[in-house]
């Protein structure tokens, strides 16, 4: 498919929430660069094409080989106190651009620190970062940034599937840093891992539910409606990260509508992952929007599939019919259901009403 040509043809001119966004996938190429050159640590090229080359894709691949790439830029970033304060900052900047005027930023703490972390991530030599001083670090360029850039940013922290012993310190963490930008819990990776209902996972959404910290999960991107309903009835999910394959189970998703769980689409995501149908024209968005669900777009991890918040836009535009009334919809849905305390949830909402030029007496 012919998308790049337009990748930069602005659709729906106008503010923007973005909720699913992976700080890991959404680093500068030439920060990438600098901090492998300044750290003496080896990449794949020495140019922005070069590395794009090894780290970015157009047509789909397995998620599991989407997964492999992480591999190939996280050890020029982790582990270093500049970088990862840099990479916060120029995030902010990057979604300033895209005419977003709030998101949420995620990542896992441990995937980010060579210190208190068992095992160190991505071959580094064991140092002296440790996953709480990344929160603070990352928490600082946010604020940096909204500062200059004049939006608002939030983080939320993920456990890893595949980690479930790291996830008391993730809720842990959520707990300290909430008054410091980080409004919510995520759980991310291999979704064929179940949680089982004793696991590190659970305890900790437990614990984030009796403490107030929100929840989504990744669910049902790659995964059977199970895993969705998984993460709403045990983890207790406000919202799951893609949630595609839920309609394929019809009470579930009845439920979920019901329930208006908030689904994070992430459109040109889904299609390079895998994860949907590769005819755009089929895309469970689709089916969101006719059912009045409460869904949003969002970019996913848009270093490594080469795209800005424009494209997931451009994408449900041109294959799946979107308009400029929905595009509306999803940004007050996305308002609607972010992690921000009701009062800043209100001002959000209202911003976004006097930008699309609306009354807003139907705010509920
Ligand atoms: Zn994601």
């Amino acid at each position: 498919m012919a998308h790049n040509s337009t990748n930069n043809k602005q659709i729906f001119n106008k503010a923007r929430v973005e909720l699913h966004l992976h700080l890991d996938g959404a680093i500068k190429p030439e920060t990438i660069l600098y901090f492998g050159k300044k750290r003496g640590i080896r990449l794949p090229a020495d140019t922005v094409e070069g590395l794009m080359s090894y780290i970015g894709y157009d047509e789909p691949r397995s998620l599991t080989r989407f997964l492999e790439l992480f591999n190939y830029y996280m050890p020029a970033i982790a582990g270093d106190r500049e970088a990862l304060k840099r990479i916060a900052y120029e995030l902010v900047q990057m979604k300033a651009r895209e005419g977003i005027i709030y998101f949420e930023a995620r990542y896992s703490p441990h995937l980010f620190a060579n210190s208190n972390v068992i095992p160190i991530p991505w071959n580094q030599n064991p140092g002296d970062l440790t996953p709480d001083e990344v929160v603070h670090l990352i928490n600082q360029g946010f604020q940096e940034g909204e500062k200059d850039f004049k939006i608002k940013a939030r983080s939320i922290l993920c456990c890893m599937r595949h980690m479930p012993e790291w996830s008391a310190e993730v809720v842990r963490l959520c707990k300290k840093y909430h008054n410091e930008g980080v409004v919510g819990i995520d759980l991310a990776g291999d979704e064929s891992l179940n949680c089982g209902t004793k696991s590190g996972h659970c305890k900790a959404y437990e614990e984030a539910f009796k403490s107030g910290i929100h929840r989504t999960v990744h669910a049902g991107e790659v995964g059977p409606p199970s895993v969705v309903k998984e993460a709403v009835d045990v983890l207790k999910a406000e919202r799951i990260g893609h949630g595609y394959h839920t309609i394929e189970d019809p009470c579930l998703y009845k439920r979920l509508l019901k329930l208006n769980i908030h689904f994070e689409v992430c459109p040109w995501s889904s299609y390079l992952t895998g994860a949907c149908d590769p005819d755009l024209t089929k895309h469970p968005s689709i089916r969101f929007r006719e059912d009045e669900a409460n869904y949003s777009l969002n970019s996913d991890d848009p270093l490594i599939f080469k795209s800005t918040l424009n494209k997931d836009y451009y994408v449900a535009s041109k294959y799946m019919g979107f308009t400029e009334d929905d595009f509306i919809k999803v940004n007050l849905n996305a308002a609607s259901s972010c992690f921000l305390p009701d009062k800043e949830k209100e001002e959000l909402l209202s911003t976004l009403y006097d930008a699309y030029g609306m009354v807003q007496s139907t705010v509920c």
